[in-house]
C-alpha cells in the first residue's frame, strides 16, 4: 500500500505567449498590420500543471521564469489555480516567450524564444529534487533542454509514475524513455520516438506496438479529433473514442488531456479510466478559446 499523497509533479516549461492575427502571414522584409496583442499564459510545463490544478489536483511546478514584465502574465494561471511554485526560479534574461500569428484561414506560424526555459539544466531539476521525491506522478515535455529531462527518472521515487510527453521530441537517452509509464504521444511524435529506437514501422499505432516490444512500459497514442489509443505491456490495447464535440480551437488540447490524466493516475486509477476521464477533458478544451484559459475546473459539466 502506498502513503504517498497524490500529488503532481510537473518539470517544465512556462511561457508568455503573444498572439497576433493577421489577414495574411507577412513575407520577409514586409511589415503588416495586425490585432491583437494579448499576453497569455502558456508553455506545455504550465499548461499540463494548470489542467491538473484546475480539475482539483495538487500540484507544483519546477521550471524558470525570467526577469522580464513576462514572467507574471506567464505566471497568472499557475498562480490562480493554487499551484505550488515554490521550485520555480527566477533566472536573468527574459522569460520563455511563444509569438503566435493566425491568419484569415487560421493558419499559425509560431516562433519560441526559450528564454529562462533553457536554464532548466540536470543541476538545476536536481536542485529541486524535494518537489518530485513527494510526488505520484511527475510530468515533462520536450521544452527544456535535455540533459535536464534526463536527470528526472533517478529522482522519480519507485512507488511513483513518470509521465513522459516528449514534445517537441529530442534525442533523449533510450533508459528515460524506458523508464517513461505512460509515455504520452501524438502520431507524429510517436513516429520520431520509434526512428530514435532504430524501427522502422508504417504508421503510429504500429510504432507504438515496436516501442512497446521494445520494452516501453506503456504508451498513450494521442489522436485528435479520433480519440486516444491506450496500450499497456501484457495487455489488448484499448482504444478510447473521442468525445464529440463543437472543436473551436484546439491549442493546449493535448496538455488539458495529459493534466487530467495525470491527476486520475495520481488518484491511483488504472490508466484506461484514466485516459477516458482524459479524453473529455481535452474535449472540453477545444470548446474554448486559447489553452489554460479553455481548461475546465472541477465541478464543470465535462462532455460525455
Ligand atoms: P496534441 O495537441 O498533443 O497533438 P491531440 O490533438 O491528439 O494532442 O489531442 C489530445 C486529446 O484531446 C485527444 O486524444 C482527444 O481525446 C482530445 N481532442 C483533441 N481534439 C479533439 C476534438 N476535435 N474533439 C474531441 N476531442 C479532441
Amino acid at each position: 500500500m502506498t502513503t504517498r499523497s497524490p500529488v503532481v509533479t510537473v518539470v517544465g516549461s512556462i511561457n508568455a505567449d503573444l498572439s497576433a492575427v493577421v489577414q495574411r502571414h507577412p513575407s520577409p522584409g514586409e511589415t503588416l498590420h495586425g490585432t491583437g496583442g494579448e499576453i497569455t499564459p502558456g508553455g506545455k510545463g504550465a499548461n499540463q500543471a494548470v489542467a491538473a490544478a484546475k480539475l482539483g489536483g495538487t500540484v507544483r511546478m519546477v521550471g524558470a521564469v525570467g526577469t522580464d514584465a513576462n514572467s507574471e502574465p506567464a505566471l497568472l494561471e499557475l498562480r490562480a489555480a493554487g499551484v505550488d511554485l515554490t521550485a520555480v526560479d527566477e533566472v536573468p534574461g527574459p522569460t520563455g516567450l511563444a509569438i503566435i500569428t493566425v491568419d484569415a484561414a487560421g493558419e499559425n506560424t509560431i516562433i519560441v524564444v526559450p528564454g529562462a526555459n533553457g536554464a532548466m539544466d540536470a543541476a538545476r531539476v536536481t536542485a529541486a529534487r524535494a518537489a518530485v521525491e513527494g510526488a505520484a506522478v511527475v510530468i515533462s515535455q520536450g521544452e527544456i533542454p535535455r540533459d535536464g529531462i534526463e536527470a528526472i527518472p533517478g529522482l522519480v521515487p519507485t512507488d511513483a509514475r513518470f509521465l513522459l510527453n516528449p514534445a517537441p521530441v529530442l534525442n533523449l537517452e533510450r533508459s528515460v524513455v524506458l523508464a517513461a509509464d505512460p509515455l504520452v504521444v501524438n502520431e507524429h511524435e510517436a513516429q520520431l520516438v520509434a526512428d530514435q529506437f532504430g524501427i522502422a514501422s508504417s504508421g503510429a499505432t504500429a510504432a507504438c506496438t515496436a516501442l512497446l516490444t521494445a520494452g516501453v512500459r506503456s504508451i498513450v497514442l494521442t489522436l485528435g479529433a479520433d480519440g486516444a489509443v491506450v496500450m499497456e505491456h501484457g495487455s489488448d490495447s484499448v482504444s478510447i473514442p473521442a468525445v464529440t464535440v463543437t472543436a473551436v480551437d484546439t491549442t493546449g488540447a493535448g496538455d488539458a488531456f495529459i493534466g487530467a490524466l495525470a491527476l486520475k493516475l495520481a488518484d491511483g486509477d488504472p490508466l484506461v479510466d484514466a485516459a477516458r476521464f482524459a479524453a473529455r477533458v481535452g474535449a472540453y478544451a477545444v470548446t474554448g478559446r486559447g489553452a489554460q484559459t479553455s481548461y475546465p475546473s472541477a465541478g464543470d459539466d465535462l462532455p460525455a
